[in-house]
């Protein structure tokens, strides 16, 4: 599959039937697989062989559709966790321990935002959180010598704001440290991380992935580019022996290419248990035979919303990372030639009440926390997710009273917009 493009390894990547086999990936609903002689099995547990023991570490189907996945990234393994969060903290956690120190971009998601500065730090890990914009001294300054990793997203949800991911890998290489990309919101089809220097890929699958609002779920992808031998001092979790995995050293055993996802595996999921069950894994892997049809549609007709609402006189600003007049729209050239993503926030005269009052007249689109669904959503943080916060920490939080969110669906969209121009009119 390696050399395809983008688009048939969304729908044929990660699974080849044998003669005779099922055409579509098999659901493996067994939580344990039989061997003939105890030696058989021992050699699994020593990694000696591959094969399965135990769904909570490993599972045909689940690796089928995180193979999938990892071609889809260009990288070189990849597994399944039972959610977005999940595989956040497991990426980070896989090379960051308690005493140890990463730098993050501030503009993320608000889950990852908190796992990070709430519950990763009462776990002894420390976070500096910079400016997505920061010059490249700034973020130099941020480097401590115990900092192990750096961390950013694509498209930063719900901000929007567009990452430079080889500012971010320069960084981090120049700091011998790896760069961890949450790619969830350009998904594959519009950008991949790795190719511009990204090391470690996170994705909620939960999102455009699946993209139906069926199944929530999590995948890393690793690069097998980083040299982890080669920061060894930095690194002893991946470059000396595991002990309570045998003695093994996964950096010399597994090399560059395999050490990252075989210890997320063998420890972090062995001991976490935050695996994806199966039947998931086979929707998620549906979802992801169309996301390359998919996202050119979330993309288009979100483009031709963020228009519309930029010419209305209702409107205080529109964001959208494919907007001539974003901020972000040459980074968005340079990172997603072929488009962004389906998210679109935009502030309505008039603030909260107008706000408001618009998201109650909208007839399609329909007042969820969820993003990235085939169905139109949109929320207004202030009154719900936020709803805690006063005007002024809301502006800090750079979700100010007036921003509405809309996830742009795959419905045709004249309907969307004239659904939007008559909720507008009631205000
Ligand atoms: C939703 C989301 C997450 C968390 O994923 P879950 O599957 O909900 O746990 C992480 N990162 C981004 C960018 C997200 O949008």
């Amino acid at each position: 599959m390696k050399n395809y493009k983008i688009e048939t390894k969304c729908v044929q990547g990660g699974y080849t039937p044998g003669n005779g086999e099922p055409r579509q990936i098999p659901i493996i609903q067994s939580t344990t697989f039989k061997y003939a002689t105890g030696e058989d099995m021992g050699k699994l547990f020593d990694l000696e062989a591959s094969g399965y023991f135990y769904s909570r570490l490993q599972n045909p189907t689940c690796d089928s559709v995180a193979a999938k996945i990892c071609e889809m990234e260009g990288g070189s393994a990849a597994m399944l966790l039972s959610s977005g969060q999940a595989a956040s903290f497991f990426a980070v956690f896989n090379i960051a321990n308690a005493g140890d120190h990463v730098v993050s971009s501030a503009s993320i998601y608000g889950g990852t935002y908190n796992l990070f500065a709430v519950t990763m730090k009462k776990m002894g890990i420390e976070f500096t959180f910079v400016n997505p914009d920061c010059t490249k001294e700034e973020l130099d300054a941020a480097f401590r010598p115990n900092t192990k990793a750096v961390f950013g997203e694509t498209i930063a949800n719900p901000a929007l704001t567009v990452l430079d991911i080889e500012k971010f890998a320069d960084a981090a290489h120049r700091h011998g440290v790896p760069l961890i990309i949450d790619n969830t919101f350009a998904t594959p089809v519009n950008c991949r991380p790795i190719e511009f220097g990204a090391d470690i890929v996170t994705h909620s699958t939960t999102k455009y992935m699946d993209g139906h609002g069926a199944a929530v779920g999590g995948c890393i992808v690793d690069s097998g580019k980083f040299d982890w031998m080669a920061n060894k001092e930095k690194f002893p979790g991946l470059c000396t022996p595991d002990e309570s995995y045998h003695g093994i050293t996964y950096a010399e055993k597994f090399g560059k290419e395999g050490a990252f996802i075989y210890k997320a595996t063998a420890q972090l999921m062995r001991d976490f248990g935050s695996t994806q069950s199966p039947q998931s894994a086979f929707i998620l892997n549906l979802g992801l035979e169309s996301l390359h049809v998919r996202m050119e549609r979330h993309c288009l007709n979100a483009l031709k919303i963020a228009e519309f609402l930029e010419s209305h006189p209702k409107i205080g600003w529109v964001n959208y990372p494919g907007l001539k007049s974003n901020k972000y729209y040459d980074l968005a050239q340079k990172y997603m030639k072929n488009g962004t993503t389906g998210v679109v926030s935009f502030g309505i005269k008039g603030g909260r009440a107008a706000a408001e009052k618009f998201m109650s007249e909208l007839k399609i689109c329909a007042i969820e926390t969820h993003v990235a669904d085939a169905r139109s959503c949109c929320l207004h943080p202030a009154s719900t997710t936020h709803r805690q916060m006063n005007e002024q920490e809301l502006i800090d939080a750079g979700v100010p009273s007036d921003l509405v969110r809309l996830s742009v669906g795959l419905e045709n969209y004249t309907d969307l917009i004239d659904d939007i121009s008559n909720a507008l009119s009631k205000i």
